[in-house]
């Protein structure tokens, strides 16, 4: 990976265990703040859990962190309204990615960050093709540069996998929205 030591990186993290690698990554090669901005997580604890871990993670790293909202009302009508029913992987996950990319994308620009990027793609079931170009959308339009890695390749994920477990770090068994709850919870 090239060398881009001090330019200003803000990383939308989604989880600790999709981050873990990732942070660890970035944290040598830029000037990298973690933001956690996930309104699609349900119920409220289930979000705390998260929120906790990617903070214990980021500590641990001397990595700062910028804790956004919770706002799950504005995630439902704009995102979920209408999708309850889609399956995992449809247009309701399109709509998720756009509105955790596009407030990550005006945070960053509004700061001076000269690159942003999600540990989104991480995930087991989520499509690169998919995210990419949503954030590389919301580059164009801030004006910056979205980091347009695939973090499952490269050996991340079972370095993720790794760290997570020496770290003890809670590893969630549903994506996130009250849609997505295993069905015998
Ligand atoms: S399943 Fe995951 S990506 Fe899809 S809408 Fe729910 S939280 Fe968002």
């Amino acid at each position: 990976m090239f060398d881009e030591s001090k330019k200003k990186f803000l990383l939308h993290s989604c989880c600790a265990p999709c981050s873990v690698a990732i942070i660890d990554e970035l944290k040598d090669q830029f000037d990298l703040t973690v933001f956690f901005y996930n309104p699609n997580i349900f119920p409220l604890e289930e979000y705390l859990k998260r929120k906790t871990e990617v903070m214990r993670v980021c500590g641990d790293c001397k990595v700062p962190v910028v804790d956004m909202d919770y706002e799950a009302d504005q995630w439902h009508g704009k995102v979920a309204e209408g999708l309850e029913n889609v399956e995992e992987g449809g247009e309701r996950c399109s709509l998720c990615f756009r509105f955790r990319l596009a407030k990550s994308a005006e945070y960053a620009a509004k700061n001076s960050f000269e690159f942003f990027g999600s540990s989104l793609t991480s995930g087991r079931n989520k499509k690169a093709e998919v995210i990419n170009p949503i954030g590389q959308e919301f580059a164009k339009l801030y004006k910056i540069n979205f980091f347009d890695v695939d973090w499952k390749t490269g050996g991340r994920q079972e370095k993720g996998s790794r760290i997570a477990s020496t770290k003890n770090i809670y590893r969630q068994n549903y994506c996130g929205c009250k849609f997505s709850l295993p069905k015998n919870i």
